[in-house]
């Protein structure tokens, strides 16, 4: 029932994830949520950790490309540091943000991820777009009560999967 929200993997933060993890699942494209999952939201530019997986990422000829729910201004500087390819107002749950992005990079789904912090917008549009997903705890909850209403459907949704 909640087959579209389950994760492919689940990693604790993007420090966890390696490369090893690329080479053993084939991907060679990655799609990135940038907020919450990259850096804080409140955070507009990559801080160090950010840019150790990115560059891990170039180091391994991974191509990525920044698929984000926000807006223009906030996507394009953070993604301007690394010349990146990206995608604002992607409009996840929905597919077209990341199959706009997977075209532009070239990629192809099967050797694609997708990484994000959200169940029902990150993991919900990567598994409709038909390529791997991965969730990683969100860095900083936004404290809004919409928010943790979602959170807890959200843990609703993942206590089902690890049974
Ligand atoms: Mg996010």
């Amino acid at each position: 029932m909640f087959e579209k929200f389950y994760p492919d993997f689940f990693f604790r933060s993007i420090d966890d994830i390696d490369e090893e993890f690329f080479l053993v699942n084939g991907i060679k494209f990655a799609i990135l949520d940038i907020d919450n999952t990259l850096v804080s939201y409140k955070t507009t530019v990559a801080d160090k950790r950010a840019k150790a997986f990115l560059n891990m990422l170039t180091k391994n000829g991974i191509k990525f490309a920044f698929v984000s729910n926000n807006h223009k201004d906030r996507v394009s500087l953070f993604a301007k540091e690394f010349n990146a390819i990206f995608v604002n107002d992607a409009g996840k749950p929905f597919t077209f943000g990341i199959k706009r992005a997977m075209k532009k990079i070239g990629a192809d789904k099967k050797h694609t991820v997708l990484i994000g912090d959200q169940v029902f917008t990150d993991v919900y549009a990567g598994k409709n777009a038909g390529i791997i997903t991965v969730m990683v705890n969100p860095i900083e909850a936004k404290e809004t009560p919409f928010f943790g209403l979602k959170r807890r459907m959200e843990k609703i949704v993942l206590k089902n999967y690890k049974r």
